[in-house]
């Protein structure tokens, strides 16, 4: 693979925006280069200075965490920028395609809208799991990105990953491998497999597991030549300072975070038992997310007497293998409670 060629052409020939501080090596004690208040910020920390451009001492403290060297390590404003960021490099508007696999994450479908970038669905099987022989018949010379979700939002379930290791050795564009639910599966990273393969990304987040999606923190790693071109398309300062200095101050509370990761899993496989029992819900589908994908009798009247009780969950029943399903984020133990005695109340005896 190519990186130079899989590029669009405009990006090819991009000169990146540049800041005095690009050559700056640490000497320096007056800045008077970025049109800066310099008497300082109303709040106490130096938020009057433009923050890192590229988040070093962030992605030094994450890269000890993920055993990803800083160089194969970009920080996007959520892994939804890294996403819009794929498009705006490597895809030609009107051009070139990129295959997504539904039911998933509709910011890949979103974004690629938003780029004019044409779209070709491979559903996934009836299982959920990937159908390699259409994937393979979909892919064209103008095929950029193929976006696979593991686990998989909104089925909950981890793709195989002898699958997931036969795209990524066939195919000659990029397979991005969206992680974003991967601290509660049994399955693991595909962030080792970085060196074998030039072709993959993978996106993990801060929004999930680490408990910070008001931060706007996502993560894509991947080769050098990858991380080189969406640093030249990203705008300067995307990941602004306090989020810098939340997320670096989040990353030492590891532990707080597994014991999280521990209690959701545990909650997740009890609410699935408990639910499977009753008579309204027709199947439990397995999951390796912080969620639960269920099928239930009449899911929009479900969705709606839930609502009225005020408990909001994702009614996806009108999504295409997903018919009839509501969506349940893992609560905390007593909203779990809650949500089962309310459709316990909801559920129709069985006879
Ligand atoms: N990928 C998947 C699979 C998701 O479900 C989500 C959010 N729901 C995202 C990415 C976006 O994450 P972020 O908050 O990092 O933009």
């Amino acid at each position: 693979m190519d990186i130079n060629k899989l590029q669009r052409e405009n990006i090819k020939n991009l000169r990146p925006y540049s800041t005095a501080r690009d050559e700056y090596k640490g000497q320096a004690s007056i800045f008077l280069d970025a049109n800066e208040n310099s008497y300082g910020s109303p709040l106490d920390q130096n938020y009057n200075r433009y923050p890192d451009p590229l988040q070093l001492d962030l992605k030094d403290a994450i890269s000890k965490i993920k055993g990803v060297p800083i160089e194969n390590t970009f920080l996007g404003n959520g892994s939804d920028e890294a996403i819009d960021l794929l498009f705006r490099a490597f895809c030609e508007p009107g051009k070139d395609n990129v295959i997504i696999l539904p039911p998933t994450y509709g910011m890949y479908e979103v974004s690629a809208n938003i780029n004019n970038v044409e779209i070709r669905k491979v559903d996934l099987l009836p299982n959920f799991q990937l159908d390699l022989e259409r994937i393979a018949e979909a892919i064209d010379e103008h095929t950029k990105l193929i976006f696979i979700c593991s686990p998989n939002n909104p089925t909950g379930n981890s793709i195989i990953r002898t699958d997931i290791e036969t795209v990524l050795a066939n195919f000659n564009g990029l397979v991005v491998i969206d992680e974003a639910y991967i601290n509660y599966a049994k399955q693991r990273t595909f962030i080792k497999e970085l060196t074998e393969y030039p072709n993959l990304i993978v996106l993990q987040t801060f929004s999930k597991a680490w408990g910070l999606a008001a931060l706007r923190l996502g993560m894509a790693f991947a080769a050098r030549p990858v991380i080189d071109v969406l640093n030249k398309v990203k705008p300067p300062y995307n990941i602004n300072q306090a989020t810098q200095d939340i997320a670096l101050k989040a990353l030492e509370n590891i532990e707080q975070v597994n014991d999280w990761i521990k209690i959701t899993v545990a909650e997740r496989d009890k609410l699935s038992t408990d639910l499977a029992e009753l008579a309204m819900v027709k199947k439990v589908h397995p999951s390796d997310a912080n969620f639960i994908l269920i099928q239930v009798d009449e899911a929009l009247n479900t969705y709606n007497a839930l609502v009225d009780q005020g408990i909001i969950v994702r009614d996806r029943s009108k999504v295409s293998l997903c018919e009839g399903c509501l969506r349940i984020t893992i609560g905390t133990t007593q909203e779990n409670e809650i949500l089962l005695e309310a459709l316990k109340t909801l559920s129709k005896p069985s006879n």
